[in-house]
């Protein structure tokens, strides 16, 4: 799913963003987008995914080539997921890479969608997504909604739509997230929320406010916002007794990683404009560790060999690169029996968190009496 400008002030990828934080939109408009390779290998795999659904409907004579084996088998299953969706509608048509205005309800808003089902009674979008970095939820998903608007605006007069159901197709996290709302509950957030939150972004209007869509603001390391927020750890009554309460440990183990993710973000920002040339007061850049290195490996290896030794050492691939070496089937195959997935170290999370508790025996509990009195 793209959206339609490069640089579109207000586009539905950042949504979350600026629907939170309306001012965020203009005040970073004018800082640069770091491009990365992921970038260059997620336009890639949507260019697969497309030609392979293309071929599906009969629109491309021959189904498009991928050397990337991981590649080719994600954007497969993908492929399998779209066709999957349409069974059970009455009457749906398959659109590939849709194009969307949804211009109504956020200025110049435009987009592509990846894959658009339209039916008798059901509207359905799938995004896909290629990343490995975090699991998007299609819950509460600002941008799968505003594409759904856009869509409802093209087909919404022509086919009898009541229910808009949203897809996350994210393979390589092994996620896949359906949300669904009736067009009615879509319409009133557009018109009680998204519109409203568009029209403070456009105009640089509306109160700043920090949270987790923080993370994804270009501002996040030099917003007084997010620094004021942090800072109020420390204004935390930390007074009598001389130990902390099990509470207040609660209260700010649900703020660290919000704490830590900033400091990270301003340490990062401030050696980047140091090695600019830009000077903080109290601070100084120094040259860091090093470990020695060979400046040329192959030679290296060449003399050790003239000795008679072996200077390669030889390992097995991590399971990642074997399954991408291999392929998904051939890896199950071959060495599926073979892998074991150990138990992962317990973390403490928050209670909302969707992953299954750990109940602890205390001694408390061995000594409680089973009968209540
Ligand atoms: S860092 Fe957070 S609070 Fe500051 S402008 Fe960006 S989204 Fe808003």
């Amino acid at each position: 799913m793209s959206d339609g400008a490069k640089h579109s002030l207000l586009s539905p990828s950042s949504s979350n963003r600026w629907i939170a934080c309306p001012p965020s939109a203009r005040l970073t408009e004018n800082y640069q987008d770091a491009s990365s390779s992921y970038a260059a290998e997620g336009t890639q795999a949507h260019s697969v995914a497309e030609l392979k659904l293309r071929h599906k409907l009969g629109q491309a004579s021959v189904p498009p080539s991928c050397d990337n084996i991981e590649m080719a088998e994600y954007t497969d299953d993908y492929v399998a997921f779209v066709t999957e969706q349409m069974e059970g509608l009455t009457n749906p048509k398959l659109f590939v890479e849709q194009k969307v205005d949804c211009s109504r309800w956020v200025p110049e808003c435009k987009g592509t969608c990846d894959a658009l089902i339209v039916s008798e009674g059901v509207l359905q979008i799938i995004d896909l997504k290629t990343g490995r970095g975090v699991k998007i939820d299609a819950e509460g998903n600002g941008q799968l909604r505003i594409y759904a608007l856009g869509a409802l605006e093209l087909f919404g007069f022509l086919y009898p739509i009541n229910k808009v159901r949203m897809s996350i197709f994210q393979p390589r996290l092994s996620n896949c997230s359906t949300w669904e709302m009736s067009r009615e509950d879509i319409e009133k957030w557009a018109v009680e929320a998204l519109k409203p939150a568009a029209e403070l972004a456009w105009y640089g209007n509306g109160n700043y406010k920090a949270g987790e869509h923080c993370r994804f603001c270009r501002a996040k390391a030099k917003c007084r916002e997010r620094a004021k927020a942090n800072m109020a750890l420390a204004a935390y009554d930390f007074t009598d007794p001389a130990l902390l309460e099990n509470d207040e440990i609660a209260t700010i183990l649900g703020k660290i990683d919000g704490l830590v993710s900033w400091a990270s973000d301003v340490k990062d920002f401030a050696l980047l404009e140091a090695l600019k040339g830009v000077r903080f007061a109290g601070w100084k850049l120094i040259k860091g560790r090093s470990n020695r290195k060979y400046t040329d490996e192959t030679a290296v290896a060449e003399a050790v060999k003239c000795l008679g030794l072996d200077p390669y050492e030889h390992k097995v691939l991590g399971v990642t690169a074997m399954a991408s070496l291999l392929g998904k089937k051939r890896f199950e195959e071959t060495i599926g029996a073979l892998i074991e997935k150990p138990q992962g170290k317990p973390a403490l999370v928050p209670a909302t968190d969707k992953r299954q508790e750990i109940y602890i025996t205390t001694a408390a509990d061995d000594f409680a009496d089973p009968i209540e009195n």
